[in-house]
Order: structure tokens, then C-alpha cells, then sequence
């Protein structure tokens, strides 16, 4: 048998830190990954046959649980008529109804390959329309690793303590200006002194990559009355609050509506996927209909439309959040009352079918207490589920995700284990 040991040993050889892509590596919170042999509903399984919980989720896209027979279903009729065309396809027509019928703000929409992809292309058609060449994010948000958004970033750039990447020429970094989340004042301030030169904001209108930190009440109303007044765009990156933390995303959450909107893995059921879409006059400056120029060899792809599809018919069924976000609530209830039991310093935050957990008391609303919060503590926890059967995200600075596959029991179970890893990493 193979096992998990012997093919990070050679991955390592082979590719940087032995991954494609770095969170996965289990830098962070020490010792070695597992290689997943399949996947089915919530669980995966590793090459040594160990199976897990999975509140990852493939990152998210994998809101219907793993392997889900729809889903396979259409890839597999879609993959006997052929696995790319390079020309229009009925699906990709499909797709683009439904994303405009879910999404309001959205008249019209470009599917791309990647959640990257996504944003530099918002980014491109916001500094294309408005003629303005800087951009605000958010420290601690990540859009992908697009040379304008590796400037205090979060996700792994945040986890292995290089936010600001080298390889981002200095002249490229100094057009992207950061504010500090669910602060409106200083994002006024900003505005004051540089509004005529911002093409865009872009946030995650519920920050999902410095762990997970929704807005405060009123904040992205805020936000959307700074950008029209002062005529920069408004960019929600709903690469992982799309389709998961309601139907309408977060827009409909909390009923703010951007000028674009970039989409990711979820649209695509697990395949690879993104999209960015908005308001009508600015997608109709993309190429070849304008001339902000964007393309891609494989988006559209037949395959992935038909699984992105297949999924979104799932998720339209009546009641599907309702549920998913009453199993969140269960699983981070359920947790908060482990670790209030066990006298552990801890917090929850949760948005649909989403959710963060911070060994703090506080309740975390910034960057800077989550940042601020137990890593150490956190990485024995970590260790402590997987060694119980429980996949949580391998960092401190994730979000969690809970599929409609987790069942009552399969939250028991988490339960159960968190009881124990809890005690275990209490101990140290
Ligand atoms: N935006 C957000 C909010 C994300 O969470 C991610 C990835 N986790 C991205 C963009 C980049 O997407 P991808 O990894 O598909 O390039």
C-alpha cells in the first residue's frame, strides 16, 4: 500500500513544498498532509483508507457534499459529447441565464477558468471603465494571487507570513491601497484623499481567508454609498460566499448591490470554474464587444458548465440553505458548548454555510484579533480532530464549510471529537 508518508516524500522532490497549492501543505499547523484517495458525500478517504469529516469542502465548491450522483451524472453524459470545443456551447448560454436570474446585479457575465482569474479580470474592466488606476482591498482578504492583490493578503499568504509577495514589481504593489476591515471610517478617510483615482474596492463581503469574519451591520452599505459618491466601483468577491452563504450570495445577505462580481470553484461543482459578471454598460466593454481584453482557451468548458449546473439545480431546491445554515449553527453551538465545558477560551462566527473558529473569548470582528488569536492552540486542535477523523482547514486563518451531505450524526461525531482534541491540546 501507498501511504501518506511515501508520496509526500516524493511530491516534495517534485513540487514546490510538495503541493499545488500551499495552505494544503500543512506548514502552518506542522506535520505532513494526506493524499485522498475519494471522496463521497461529506467524508474523504486517504490512500491508507482513514476516512475524515470533511468541513473543507474542496475549498468550498463542494456544497452539495462530495461525489454527489447529479453532479457525476452530468459530467458523465457531458463528457461522451467531447471534453472541450473551443467554440459557444448551449451550456455555457444556460449557465449565463442562471447566474443573471439568481444574481440581480448581475445582467451580464464571463465564465473564466479560476477565482483568479475572476478578479484580475474585475479589476482590469474596473480600471478599464472608470480610467483610474488604484484599487482598494482589504489586509487579510485574498482575491487570488493576482500581482495586485498579493499586497497583505490573506489565505496562505497570510499563513506563512508573506502577505506582500515578492516577485509583485514595487510599481504594481503601490497601486493597490489596503484598509483595515469593518473599519468605515478609515475607509472614508481613504476615500477623502484618494476617491478621484479609485477605479474599485474589492472585498469579500464576508471575509473568508483571514478565517471568517463577517461584515458589521451596516458596513458594505457603507461601503457601496463611498464608491458611488466618489465614482470607483464597487467589486464583491463572492468567490466563496457565492451560492453558500444564500442562494443570492452575499449581496442578497446582506442586500447590498455591487457594480461586479466575481464567482469561483462553487459554480462549477468542483470542477474548475470561475466567472465575473455586473451591471450591463461595464460588461459590455469587455472584448470583443468593448476593449478591455480578457479571453481564455477553456472557459466555458462543456464539462465543468454541466457540473456547475447540475449543482445549481440542486441548491435552488426549497429550504437548501435554510438546512445548510441550521447544521452550521448546530456544528458551531455544538462546539462553542464542547469548549465552554472544557473551560477553553473560544468563539464562533458563522454566515450560511460558513463559519470560523478562534481560540479567543472575544467575539471577532478584525483582522487584528484574529490574528491575534491562539495559533498554537488552534494547530493542536487541528491535529487532535485529524488524528479523530475530522478535516478542518490546515490554518489558523481559513474559513470552515459545512455541506448539505453532513447529517446530524456526522456533527455528533464532530462533537465527539472535538471533546477529545480539545482536552488533548488544552494539555499541550
Ligand atoms: N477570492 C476568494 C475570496 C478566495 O477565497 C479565493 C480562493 N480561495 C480566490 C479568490 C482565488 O480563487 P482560485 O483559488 O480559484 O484562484
Amino acid at each position: 500500500m501507498t501511504t501518506n508518508h511515501e508520496l509526500f516524500q516524493r511530491a516534495q522532490q517534485l513540487m514546490p513544498g510538495g503541493v499545488n497549492s500551499p495552505v494544503r501543505a500543512f506548514k502552518s499547523v506542522g506535520g505532513e498532509p494526506f493524499f485522498t484517495a475519494r471522496a463521497d458525500g461529506p467524508y474523504l478517504w486517504d490512500v491508507e483508507g482513514k476516512r475524515y469529516i470533511d468541513y473543507v469542502g474542496s475549498w468550498g465548491p463542494m456544497i452539495v457534499g462530495h461525489n454527489h450522483p447529479h453532479v457525476r451524472e452530468a459530467v458523465e453524459r457531458a463528457v461522451k459529447n467531447g471534453l472541450s470545443y473551443g467554440t459557444p456551447c448551449p451550456a455555457e448560454v444556460t449557465m449565463a441565464e442562471t447566474i443573471t436570474r439568481l444574481i440581480p446585479s448581475i445582467d451580464m457575465v464571463r465564465m473564466v477558468n479560476s477565482g483568479t482569474e475572476a478578479t484580475m479580470s474585475a479589476i482590469r474592466v474596473a480600471r478599464g471603465a472608470t480610467g483610474r488606476n488604484l484599487i482598494v482591498k482589504f489586509e487579510g482578504c485574498y482575491h487570488g494571487h493576482g500581482d495586485s492583490f498579493l499586497v497583505k493578503a490573506g489565505s496562505g499568504a497570510l499563513t506563512f507570513g508573506v502577505p506582500t509577495s515578492p516577485g509583485v514589481p514595487k510599481a504594481n504593489a503601490d497601486l493597490t491601497l489596503t484598509l483595515t476591515y469593518n473599519d468605515l471610517d478609515a475607509a472614508t478617510r481613504l476615500f477623502d484623499e484618494h476617491g478621484h483615482d479609485i477605479a474599485g474596492l474589492i472585498i469579500e463581503p464576508v471575509a473568508g481567508n483571514m478565517n471568517c469574519i463577517p461584515p458589521k451591520d451596516g458596513y458594505l452599505q457603507g461601503l457601496r454609498e463611498l464608491c458611488t459618491r466618489h465614482g470607483a466601483l464597487l467589486i464583491f468577491d463572492e468567490v466563496m460566499t457565492g451560492f453558500r452563504v444564500a442562494l443570492g450570495g452575499a449581496q442578497a445577505y446582506y442586500g447590498v448591490t455591487p457594480d461586479l462580481t466575481t464567482f469561483g470553484k462553487i459554480i462549477g461543482g468542483g470542477m474548475p470554474v470561475g466567472a465575473y459578471g455586473g451591471r450591463r454598460d461595464l460588461m459590455q466593454q469587455v472584448a470583443p464587444s468593448g476593449p478591455i481584453y480578457q479571453a481564455g482557451t477553456l472557459s466555458g468548458n462543456p464539462v465543468a458548465m454541466a457540473a456547475g449546473l447540475a449543482m445549481l439545480e440542486l441548491i435552488q431546491a426549497p429550504g437548501f440553505y435554510d438546512q445548510l445554515a441550521a447544521r452550521t449553527r448546530l456544528l458551531t453551538d455544538g462546539l462553542q458548548a464542547v469548549a465552554d465545558g472544557e473551560g477553553v477560551a473560544f468563539s464562533t462566527n458563522r454566515v450560511g454555510g460558513m463559519f470560523g473558529l478562534f481560540f479567543t473569548r472575544e467575539k471577532v470582528d478584525s483582522y487584528a484579533q484574529a490574528i491575534a488569536a491562539d495559533t498554537a492552540m488552534f494547530n493542536r486542535f487541528f491535529h487532535g480532530m485529524l488524528e479523530r477523523g475530522v478535516y478542518l482547514a490546515p490554518s489558523a486563518f481559513e474559513a470552515g464549510f459545512v455541506s448539505s451531505a453532513h447529517s446530524e450524526q456526522d456533527i455528533a461525531d464532530t462533537l465527539e471529537a472535538a471533546r477529545g482534541a480539545l482536552r488533548a491540546a488544552r494539555a499541550g
